[in-house]
């Protein structure tokens, strides 16, 4: 009988869910993109225990959860995802983690969105099922609105209102971190908008329509992409197409992405003779990140 109950107690504690132990310390933030979890781990620094969900050189256009993220939003306190159908797989994951405490915020509400993205779709008509949830998530507009500096500084002011509800203890820490934080996305503004002024072309070619809010910021042109449909590669045919369209444009630069391979990328560049240069739309440091794209840029289209 007393080996019985002791048994049970053992079992019991191994059970007992982390989340309670981990809970009364810290929060658990968990960011879907490597830019809000840069954002999260910058106003809540060490008080925070922060976790992104897309490693590096992966996109969310073609992303496959693990297992152990379901787990982990199981027993996070808040979610950080950008929205706009970014991350068309989390719903389903946030579902079976039954987390009825879990607080998710979505960075990209409230901003005006640019939805203008298909122009000549009309292939679609005989598309895969795959493909047809890819068009679905597009028609809810660009999601890429952490790549406008401007943007970024109202989503660490949610970031932090958000921290700030759910561990007031902490709070007036929360807010001077993102005050000093904000401080340098206002000096990255000025640094993009002055250099960008002085370019003498305005117009690139991305990989796809991940710098659409930052070249609207700046008087830029994303005057082409590759690929308007994340992960699907163009055929034979389309890509013909797009070589004629770099060739009308006035764009001195195609950019790859890291997260993309950059095969179709070469051999755009081959066939016109196009500069090619590297834009990282999920830099794991976000001020580091984005100034490394402006000097990509700055080679690109300021010479
Ligand atoms: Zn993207």
């Amino acid at each position: 009988m007393f080996l019985i109950s002791l048994l049970t107690l053992s079992c019991g504690k191994r059970e007992m869910p982390e989340k309670k132990v981990l809970n009364k310390n810290k929060l658990i933030v968990v960011a879907s993109i490597a830019p809000y979890h840069d954002f999260a781990k910058q106003i809540g620094k060490d008080r925070i225990e922060a976790y992104l969900i897309i490693p590096s050189g992966e996109s969310p256009h073609t992303f496959n959860p693990r297992p152990s993220q379901q787990k982990l939003i199981a027993k996070a306190d808040l979610l950080i995802i950008n929205g706009l159908g970014l991350e068309y797989w989390l719903d389903k994951m946030v579902d079976a983690a039954e987390n009825k405490n879990l607080v998710v915020l979505k960075a990209a509400e409230g901003f005006p969105i640019i939805t203008d993205l298909h122009h000549n779709h009309e292939h679609l008509n005989e598309t895969t099922h795959e493909e047809k949830e890819n068009k679905h998530k597009h028609d809810m507009g660009n999601p890429h609105l952490w790549l406008n500096p401007v943007y970024a500084i109202s989503i660490v002011d949610k970031i932090k209102d958000t921290l700030k509800e759910a561990d007031p203890v902490n709070g007036s820490f929360y807010s001077s971190n993102a005050e000093a934080y904000k401080l340098k996305l206002k000096e990255l503004d000025k640094e993009i908008r002055e250099k960008a002024k002085k370019w003498q072309t305005k117009d690139f070619i991305t990989f796809h329509p991940s710098f659409e809010y930052f070249a609207r910021e700046y008087g830029l042109n994303q005057v082409a992409v590759i690929e308007e449909i994340p992960g699907k590669e163009p055929t034979p045919r389309e890509l013909k197409e797009i070589i004629d369209k770099v060739k009308k444009t006035k764009a001195k630069a195609i950019f790859a992405e890291p997260q993309f391979p950059a095969a179709i990328v070469k051999s755009i560049a081959d066939e016109t003779g196009i500069r090619v240069a590297t834009l990282n739309p999920l830099p794991e440091n976000y001020l580091e990140g984005m100034k490394e794209n402006l000097r990509q840029l700055e080679k690109a289209l300021g010479e």
